[in-house]
């Protein structure tokens, strides 16, 4: 079976979905590997690093995609400058990727109908037994700490006290909103510079996982039940969302940096930081909104922009982990080669639709979208 990694297209990914180390374990396992030329260039890898782990350096894409059993990627196929990857793909071939299936389910209805299987990144079940196949929280999780780092570029002032004879600085306020796997690690990096820090998520159940980091929780008290099952958070009513704002303002307005990272799976961003509560805040502080591609926790937040408003830095960015490359490349590569090698038997992939891994992960197969949440949304578009 002919396993092929392609190049990112998307403007500034520098990701590349298999790094050297992991391609020799894929040949390991008995599977031909081709590489796309120059695909791990921007995450630190040439093509002859590629070459000396067993795989094959092919230069033309269409070639690549037309002869993969399975194809490896980090962002979905893209169709520009004349051509649709997807076209590209053989019936019959495995895709794995991040697919953005709830996003943009008409590229999961394409590869239906090109007779693809598409496995989605984005789909692997949060549980124990899929830890090692959890894209989204390898991801996350270097997001979380890079997102620190560009707070602390930005702001006027540094993280920990220091006392000097002329004179002390106090340590810098962080304020991390959303504790799941990235504010986690926001959290646990902006303590590791000085920072004093709080944390406040809709799910009670994470009190004791940010004080593990050494930040303080903040507590709201809300009526209505804000976990949904399996343990995520919920999308809550406009009255419950208006108490959060309220209750959050405060320790926005005393922070020098408000890392926000609240998202419910599926849904837009929830509204945390109003403008009028931007306005209060202190001169020259900084968010950084890590929600903003799914509309933003921050009401004056521009998507992939840095802006200035009233004198607060409002930092969005679009794809942290696509800036830290040769790391999320290794924990991204791991994660498909765990899950390549759950799947596979004798060198095959053998899909088995009773697996809850398989059955949550799979949005197409035989021609058919799998996943009922896609169809939902698919019905959505075409109303
Ligand atoms: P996420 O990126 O979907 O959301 C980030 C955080 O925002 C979450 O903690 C969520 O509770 C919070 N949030 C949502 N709405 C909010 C609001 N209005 N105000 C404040 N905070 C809000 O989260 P994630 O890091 O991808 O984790 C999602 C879930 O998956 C969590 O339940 C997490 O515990 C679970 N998880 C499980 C495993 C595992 O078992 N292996 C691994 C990773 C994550």
């Amino acid at each position: 079976m002919k396993i092929a990694i392609a190049k990112e297209k998307e403007l500034g990914e520098l990701r590349v979905a298999q790094v050297p180390n992991t391609v020799s374990c894929l040949v390991k396992q008995g599977f031909e590997v081709w590489v796309e030329a120059g695909a791990g260039v921007g995450a630190g890898y040439n093509d002859a690093a590629y070459e000396t782990a067993g795989a094959k350096v092919i230069a033309d894409p269409a070639l690549l995609w037309g002869e993969a059993d399975i194809l490896l990627k980090v962002n979905p196929p893209t169709k520009r400058d004349g051509y649709s990857e997807i076209d590209w793909l053989k019936p019959g071939a495995t895709l794995i990727s991040f697919l953005n299936p709830l996003g943009d389910p008409t590229l999961t209805q394409q590869l239906a109908q090109r007779g693809v299987t598409a496995l989605s990144m984005e789909l692997i079940p949060r549980t124990t037994r899929a830890q090692s196949m959890d894209a989204l929280s390898s991801q996350a999780n270097i997001a979380g700490y890079k997102a620190v780092l560009l707070a602390a570029a930005s702001l006027p002032q540094i993280f920990p006290m220091m006392t000097t004879a002329a004179g002390t600085i106090p340590p810098a306020k962080v304020l991390v909103l959303g504790a799941g796997v990235a504010g986690l690690q926001a959290i646990a990096t902006a303590r590791r510079l000085g920072a004093l820090v709080e944390a406040f998520d809709i799910r009670p159940t994470v009190k004791e996982e940010v004080q593990s980091v050494g930040a303080k929780f903040i507590e709201i008290n809300l009526e209505e039940d804000t976990t949904a099952e399996g343990g995520y958070a919920k999308q809550v009513s406009g009255d419950t969302q208006a108490l959060i704002r309220q209750g959050l303002s405060p320790y926005i307005t005393k922070a020098d940096v408000v890392i926000t990272t609240a998202q419910v799976p599926g849904k837009p961003a929830p509204l945390l930081i109003s403008e009028e509560t931007v306005t209060q805040m202190k001169p020259g502080s900084v968010i950084v909104d890590m929600a903003a591609e799914s509309g933003g926790n921050c009401a004056c937040s521009e998507a992939g922009k840095n802006i200035t408003y009233k004198n607060v830095t409002i930092i969005s960015p679009t794809n942290l982990p696509g800036t830290v490359p040769a790391n999320t490349s290794q924990m991204y590569a791991k994660n498909l080669l765990n899950l390549v090698k759950y799947l596979a038997k004798d060198g095959q992939l053998q899909l088995n639709f009773e697996d809850d891994i398989t059955s949550s992960a799979c949005v197409t197969h035989a021609g058919e979208i799998r996943n009922e949440r896609v169809k939902e949304a698919l019905l959505v578009i075409s109303h």
